[in-house]
């Protein structure tokens, strides 16, 4: 899908769908492949404007594609109809600037004025039966022009799909604000939300930001006294390996009803990538820091799941906590994974973190 241009485009940025014949057309704004001919159809009665013959995309688009294609006609793929998970990117403002945050702080800062709607076109054309919603950011709850809005949108459109919203938690400190977003989000909805350290100096270290963990804090409890789901996330680095134990039983200790404790190996992009030395701790080493912490919250009935670790890294007995928690695109494996008997059980490791750590992988046999 990488540098498709639809040649002579001018109808300005648009979200559609691809169909491979015409009669799966609805009434959604859509790219149709008629015959040798690629048209460009935005409402039921169109007859559908000849953009370019067939030849130009051959083999790029599936049936059920929603893509992107910029004023200048550049084509990017947003959605798969095979595809059951969708990320709801709100924002990328964030008001902690963690150390090892796979987005740069220069990317954090960017806006685009033209989001809102663009945001809105794609849900609507989104199908409405798919099964899991991810709510993302930056810190989604800092898009306070359209996060409430937004949440209602996808709260009607989304009437059976799971929703998990990943946040930083520090909104969450004011109840008020906390009542308001739980009036608007569907229930059941899983707030995953990272506490790097039961240490407060190490917790705003890493996210560099001064009197964060009081609020994160704050914002868990308000979560689980109002009964809400909420995962905890440990995002394992140098900076905080070494009291992983202390930080479970901090958990345990405070936040007894949480639903479960997820355990993260870093992706290296954005800040991560430009704190590598500071922050990187190979998976093996990530894994044995975290064993203890990991028994202890098993022991207590407390589920973990281990995110973003290779198998070959991971204690056989643990290997059923390991999900395949990367994002499809993203997934690589290094060149010594091919003979590898569980590589379809693997969730393989982030691109980046591919080429710029090169982890030395342990083909099982
Ligand atoms: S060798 Fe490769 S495929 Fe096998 S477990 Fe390790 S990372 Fe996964």
């Amino acid at each position: 899908m990488n540098n498709v241009i639809i040649p002579n485009w001018h109808f300005g940025e648009k979200v559609l769908i691809f169909r491979s014949d015409r009669s799966k057309c609805d009434e959604r704004p859509t790219i149709i492949l008629d015959g040798n001919k690629l048209q460009y159809k935005c409402k039921d009665s169109d007859i559908g404007k000849i953009l370019c013959s067939a030849e130009l995309i051959d083999g790029m688009f599936e049936d059920g594609m929603i893509i992107s294609i910029s004023e200048r006609g550049e084509v990017e793929c947003l959605h798969h109809e095979s595809k059951q998970e969708i990320d709801i990117f709100m924002t990328n403002k964030c008001n902690s600037n963690c150390i090892m945050c796979p987005v740069s702080e220069y990317d954090r800062k960017k806006s685009d004025e033209r989001y809102v709607e663009w945001l809105k076109e794609y849900i609507k054309i989104l199908p409405s039966d798919v099964s899991y919603i991810n709510i993302t950011g930056g810190e989604p709850t800092l898009a306070l022009d359209i996060f409430f809005e937004i949440m209602e949108l996808l709260k009607n459109k989304f009437q059976n799909s799971d929703f998990q919203m990943l946040s930083n938690g520090r909104s969450f400190a004011d109840i008020f604000f906390l009542n308001s977003v739980i009036a608007c989000t569907p229930i059941g909805t899983r707030f995953a939300i990272p506490l790097h350290s039961s240490d407060r100096s190490i917790h705003d270290m890493i996210t560099q930001s001064e009197g964060s963990f009081e609020q994160t804090v704050r914002g868990i409890r308000n979560l689980l006294n109002k009964k809400q789901k909420v995962e905890i996330r440990i995002v394992i680095s140098k900076k905080n390996c070494d009291r992983l134990t202390e930080t479970v039983l901090y958990i345990l200790k405070h936040f007894r009803d949480v639903f479960c404790v997820n355990f993260i190996a870093m992706e290296m992009m954005g800040n991560a990538a430009v704190n590598r030395k500071e922050v990187w701790i190979d998976y093996d080493e990530a894994f044995k820091k975290a064993k203890t912490a990991i028994d202890i919250l098993v022991n207590e009935g407390v589920d973990v799941q281990l995110y973003n670790f290779p198998l070959c890294f991971v204690e056989r007995g643990y290997w059923q906590m390991a999900a395949n928690s990367i994002t499809d695109y993203k997934i690589c494996y290094m060149d010594e994974c091919k003979d590898c008997k569980v590589k379809a059980l693997c969730g393989g490791m982030f691109f980046s973190t591919k080429y710029i750590m090169r982890p030395k992988v342990k083909p099982v046999e």
